[in-house]
């Protein structure tokens, strides 16, 4: 496997990959280790999960440093990443054992309740846009409940990956317990069919959700899926436009425009459009992109060069439909994964940009004619992950209700947050992860009822 820095395309290193033996003996202390780290208290488990915090913000610049060399994201934000991967590990550490304790319900019988047991071990496979975070929002509550974990990331971020075995190895997290395994595709079909793994959950794309998600199927094993998305960021009439450009340009373009729940699709109505694309475009061309490790860089290169390569595809096919590019729809001279921030109008259902999730700095900028044509477009998508929506009215309730998202985030961008849960609906997967429904992802809720 082969890390290449995005920004330079120098290889920084090849891991070589682990063989069936490796697997066989990594599976096989997985599940060694479960049986003694599924019987420790919650509070020693808190314990490991503050320790894991202390360490990522002992050493937070070594790890965004990391992240920044092999996927290119910029440094201001991959400091902030680090930062809040130890948010999540302390907020499990302190909620975990309030969200696991067993809940009493009352029956016939003389006394029934709920109570919540690890499943065993989990399978976390995982992508590389947020090549900490995503795994750490998955660890954290997984490992709070009392499970094991293998981690299977995206090929291009194995130093990551390795890194966040040590961190979990330096905060005492005992030996099996979390393991990070090198594999391809093939070996992590037979890790999954492997009868001492008890789940998957996989962030990645539909595509990846759909293949995992069959193979865990047949044996019968429970998925959760974070897949891609699509997000509209709506702005109707009576929207605070200053205040929704400048958001948007943040929804679009962090972690240079790589994010599930980046705003992709501007619906604006009639009335505003104009003038909201003006302010736009205005925010949009105050963005720096170049070398991520500048402080003062908003927008580094995409994560690899086919990446930026197809960003480019999608562009290039939605123009010859007709859409038109305002700025940018031009790969930049920096270098082959650099691509700048773009704007496209004229962007209607059936374009490329409209149908397809763009995963770079593109914001594709439709027009509606009317709030219900608008919700209506926002809804015109195979994913549903999560929505903005721009307006001063105070009767939000019925849009709200009329989105089909797993997120609707008024008058702010979609963000996750340890504290609420997170997840999609349709092509953008099921289950929740964060919050107390994370807790309870990878749980036998085992009932029980004494006459
Ligand atoms: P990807 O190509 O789907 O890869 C994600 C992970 O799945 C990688 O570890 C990949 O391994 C693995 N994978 C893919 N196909 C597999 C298969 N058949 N068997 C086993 N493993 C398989 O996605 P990506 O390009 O890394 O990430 C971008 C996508 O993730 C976007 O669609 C984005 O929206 C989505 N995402 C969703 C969320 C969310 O919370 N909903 C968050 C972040 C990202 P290899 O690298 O070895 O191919």
């Amino acid at each position: 496997m082969k890390s290449i820095n995005p920004a330079t395309q120098t290889l920084i290193r090849e891991y070589p990959d682990h063989n069936s033996e490796d697997v066989e003996e990594m599976l096989e202390r997985s599940s060694r280790a479960f049986r003694d780290f599924s019987k420790t208290s919650f509070d020693q488990r808190a314990d490991m999960l503050n320790q894991a915090a202390a360490v990522l913000r002992e050493k937070k610049e070594q790890w965004a440093r990391l992240m920044t060399e092999e996927m290119g994201k910029p440094i201001k934000e991959a400091r902030a990443e680090v930062e809040k991967c130890a948010w999540v590990c302390e907020h499990y550490a302190e909620t975990g054992a309030q969200g696991l304790k067993p809940k009493k319900i009352e029956t016939d019988a003389t006394n029934s309740w709920v109570q919540f047991q690890p499943l065993g071990t989990v399978l976390a496979v995982m992508p590389w846009n947020f090549p900490f975070w995503q795994v750490f929002r998955f660890a954290a509550p997984t490992l709070m409940a009392g499970n094991t974990a293998l981690l299977k990331h995206a090929g291009n971020v194995s130093g990551c990956a390795l890194a966040i075995e040590e961190i979990f190895a330096q905060a005492q997290v005992p030996d099996g317990v979390f393991q990070t395994l090198l594999i391809d595709h093939d070996l992590a079909e037979k890790v999954i069919k492997d009868r001492r793994v008890h789940a998957v959950s996989l962030t990645g794309s539909t595509r990846a959700g759909r293949a995992v998600a069959s193979v865990a199927g047949q044996a019968l094993k429970p998925t959760l899926l974070e897949l891609g998305g699509s997000d509209p960021f709506i702005v109707l009439a009576d929207a605070n436009l200053e205040k929704a450009a400048k958001e948007a340009t943040r929804a679009r373009c962090l972690n240079s425009g790589q994010s599930c729940i980046a705003a992709k699709r501007f619906i604006v109505v009639d009335e505003v459009h104009d003038e909201f694309i003006h302010l736009f475009r205005k925010e949009m061309r105050a963005l720096k992109i170049g070398d991520p490790t500048d402080e003062s860089i908003d927008i580094g290169p995409q994560a690899r060069v086919d990446l930026a390569e197809a960003l480019h595809e999608q562009v290039k096919a939605s123009i010859a439909a007709g859409a038109v590019a305002l700025m940018g729809g031009e790969p930049s001279g920096l270098g082959p994964a650099f691509y700048p921030p773009t704007i496209i109008s004229r962007v209607d259902p059936g374009m490329s940009v409209f149908d397809e999730e763009t995963f770079g700095p593109v914001a594709a900028v439709i027009r509606a004619k009317n709030t219900d044509h608008a919700i209506k477009l926002a809804n015109q998508t195979e994913y549903g992950l999560g929505a903005s929506l721009w307006t001063t009215s105070d009767t939000i309730q019925p849009l709200v209700d009329a989105i089909d998202s797993g997120h609707v985030a008024i008058n702010g961008i979609v963000k996750s947050d340890p504290r609420l849960p997170f997840g999609g609906i349709k092509d953008s997967g099921y289950g929740r992860e964060l919050g107390e429904m994370g807790l309870h992802a990878f749980v036998n809720a085992k009932t029980v009822a004494d006459f």
